[in-house]
């Protein structure tokens, strides 16, 4: 089978490596030819996720196609799938995720809680919401790892808001953020992962460490899950979907955003849960049977960072103690070069014990540096 992948950085890749089970032949798409993917896949394609005719010239001719990015032509998804490709997740579901105005209005059709919002089409639009502020402010299309999200707390702030189509969301007094990754099989099949909790560092607005499965209360759980199954069931597609929630200070839980993909908060099944998120996803594309997504052990994830200060040709300093770590996996990515804030790399560690995933979480933080 001739499976495609739009998109080549480290989730294309470690989808390449889990792909090293089964009998596919990988194509990867991808603008830049140094990408994470390009060596491990079978044909590499230089060309843009984004362009009509290079979405489409890449699909032509393939079984089935998966996105490691929802910023992708879906028009030639759609001309794709009328042609008999398959695509996981559906280019109907991608469109709808891809902006968050259209995802947010899923969200309230179908009464699934997600913070209450409205649409603006530029900053001083917010002079007529004073009622929503503190509020966040994003953008519709084009955002990520937090660029596109801006904290409006009063009138002072207005100015930092988007003048694009955007949504502008009452902030929820956060007491815990969390992932769920909901695999759907083609016969409607679907399988939870344990969730993940984040701790984020509020300097870089990226991801501190993790932790899998979260510490809730039982039924916070229950209702986490219960929104996680709810938004896929409305998403109608088959694939590998990532439901990230906040649980409030009263533990209810709400949808923050959905991700149509394989995910950074997933990165620990390789190494912790039975079936990774990047397997689950293969036996989907392959219509195999889902796979056991239970965890083996809990885990955290470390992210590995560029320090702030170095460009250039990455160095690893510290590598050789956090090899040396027991239980601890390091996952580099192979980017060429490092930037100020820029993520090289993760690594898993796995424990029975919650106190000694956070003491090596820390311990890794401070150890292992990415210069140039
Ligand atoms: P991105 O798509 O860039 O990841 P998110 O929508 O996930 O953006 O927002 C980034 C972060 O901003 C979230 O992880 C959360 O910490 C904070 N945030 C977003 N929306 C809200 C909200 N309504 N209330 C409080 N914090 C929020």
């Amino acid at each position: 089978m001739k499976v495609g992948i739009l998109g080549g950085g480290q989730l294309g890749r470690m989808l390449l490596q889990a792909a090293a089970n089964y009998e596919v032949e990988t194509y990867v798409l991808e603008n830049d030819a140094n990408c994470p993917a390009a060596h491990l896949c079978h044909h590499f394609v230089l060309g843009d996720i984004t362009s009509y005719d290079n979405v489409y010239a890449f699909g032509k001719g393939l079984d089935a196609i998966t996105i490691e990015i929802e910023r992708v032509n879906t028009n030639a998804l759609l001309q794709l799938e009328k042609e008999g490709v398959k695509v996981y997740p559906s280019p109907a579901a991608i469109n709808i995720i891809k902006n968050k105005i259209t995802q947010k209005e899923l969200y309230k059709e179908h009464q699934i809680p997600s913070p209450a919002f409205v649409v603006t089409q530029s900053a001083s639009e917010l002079h007529n919401h004073h009622d929503f502020f503190p509020a966040v402010h994003k953008i519709g299309q084009g955002g990520y790892d937090g660029r596109g999200v801006q904290v409006i707390k009063d009138q002072q702030d207005i100015a930092l808001g988007f003048n694009a189509p955007s949504v502008l969301e009452k902030m929820i007094d956060i007491q815990k953020e969390i992932a769920i990754i909901v695999g759907v099989g083609t016969d409607g099949k679907n399988v939870l992962f344990p969730p993940a909790e984040m701790v984020v560092d509020p300097s870089l607005n990226l991801l501190d460490y993790q932790l899998s499965p979260a510490r809730l209360p039982q039924k916070v759980l229950w209702k986490a899950e219960a929104l996680a199954l709810a938004v896929v069931k409305h998403l109608n597609s088959p694939g590998l979907f990532a439901v990230e929630l906040f649980v409030d200070r009263n533990d209810d839980v709400w949808v923050n955003e959905t991700a149509p993909r394989v995910h950074n908060s997933g990165h620990h099944t390789i190494e912790a849960n039975y079936s990774s998120q990047y397997d689950m996803l293969w036996r989907i594309m392959l219509q195999y049977p889902l796979g056991n997504s239970k965890e083996i052990l809990p885990s955290a994830i470390v992210n590995l960072i560029g320090e702030e200060g170095f460009t250039g040709k990455p160095v690893y300093e510290g590598l050789e103690e956090v090899l040396k770590m027991p239980n601890t996996f390091v996952h580099i990515y192979g980017k060429k070069e490092t930037k100020p804030g820029r993520k090289m790399g993760h690594v898993t560690i796995i424990s029975n014990d919650y106190a000694d995933l956070t003491y090596k979480a820390n311990k890794i933080k401070h150890t292992l540096k990415i210069k140039a």
